[in-house]
């Protein structure tokens, strides 16, 4: 079997790491464990997401995980955010963790088996701040078969590598386990990798470390990772007092502009811009680049019904 696990969260809330201590403490359960993060938006407050498969036998599948038996979404309000893509290729039966004080009034999607902990609040009251990795990580191995001391040991493991100091590692180990105790079970059903050919799962074969290494086939496709859905804030050129230096064409990292036509007229692409503002800090005229907030962000700090 492999039980193959989404976590989605914002920068910051450290959803990386908390797929590294689920990984591990399956590791430490007698599992294989395969993890990785999402590459690309990792910026504070952006949508970002990571992956984890575990299994009792060789795992051949790679890549992200399209369909998942279980997400764990540390951010409720990006099951609204279509750009965060949290409920994409999730099959009836999946399981959903949310990080939430109670599950009223919460709708996802037609899912069943959700389940929920204040992970949030327990953060802020033993850390003193919303880093969530252990408390997710505590709530997720409830729900799969793995022991609480896995958990504490891999906690341990994963808080050192990072270079945390010892009483702050004890802290997120009390965290983890609180969270552990207190997350509701709710039965996770898993898919062969055959059943899941309509989402994209790579099943590959095994092969020795001399012919398996990674390999990139494809060169310039970064233009299909639309990082425009991690602006927070978006550029906007005002023509009448640009003066077409060319100077934010140069400066964008993302490629984002274009000079079109003969005055070389700067042009945004805002699928790919990711809004870090470079251009608007470069741009020698003052006033011809505007700085605004996206749509979505400020709903968001209205506060979102779910
Ligand atoms: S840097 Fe400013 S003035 Fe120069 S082309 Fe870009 S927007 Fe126009
Ligand atoms: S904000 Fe400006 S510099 Fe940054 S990606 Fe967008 S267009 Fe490029």
């Amino acid at each position: 079997m492999i039980i193959r696990i989404r976590f989605h969260g914002r920068g910051g809330q450290a959803m990386k790491t908390a797929g590294r201590v689920v990984g591990t403490s399956a590791f430490l359960e007698g599992f294989k464990a395969q993890d990785s993060p999402m590459y690309g938006p990792e910026r504070r407050g952006a949508p970002v997401a990571s992956f984890l498969r575990i299994s009792d036998e060789e795992i051949g599948e790679r890549g992200y995980v399209w369909s998942p038996d279980l997400i764990a979404v540390a951010d409720p309000t990006l099951i609204e955010d279509p750009r965060a893509k949290v409920l994409d290729g999730l099959r009836e039966n999946a399981a959903a963790f949310i990080n939430v004080p109670s599950l009223t009034n919460l709708v996802v999607d037609g899912l069943t088996r959700v389940t929920n902990y204040d992970v949030t609040g327990a953060a802020l009251r033993i850390l003193g701040r919303a880093v969530l990795s252990s408390g997710v990580a505590g709530s997720v191995v409830k729900l799969l078969p793995i022991s609480a001391s896995s958990l504490e040991e891999a906690v341990k493991i994963e808080m050192e590598d990072i270079g945390l100091k010892e009483r702050e590692i004890d802290l997120n180990v009390k965290l983890a386990l609180e969270c552990y105790e207190g997350t509701p079970k709710v039965p996770i059903e898993y898919a062969t990798t055959e059943e899941l050919e309509e989402f994209r799962a790579v099943a590959l074969e095994q092969h020795p470390p001399e012919i398996s290494t990674a390999l990139i086939r494809n060169v310039g496709n970064t233009i299909y990772q639309k990082t425009g859905n991690w602006r927070i804030s978006r550029p906007e050129i005002d023509y009448q007092k640009c003066t077409r230096c060319g100077v934010c064409f140069d400066y964008c990292p993302e490629a984002a502009i274009s000079l079109v036509g003969p005055d070389r007229r700067p042009v945004i692409d805002y699928d790919q811009c990711k809004g870090c503002l470079i251009c608007y800090n470069e741009c020698p005229v003052k006033g011809a680049i505007r700085v605004v907030k996206e749509e979505l962000v400020e709903k968001l700090a209205k506060g979102v019904t779910i």
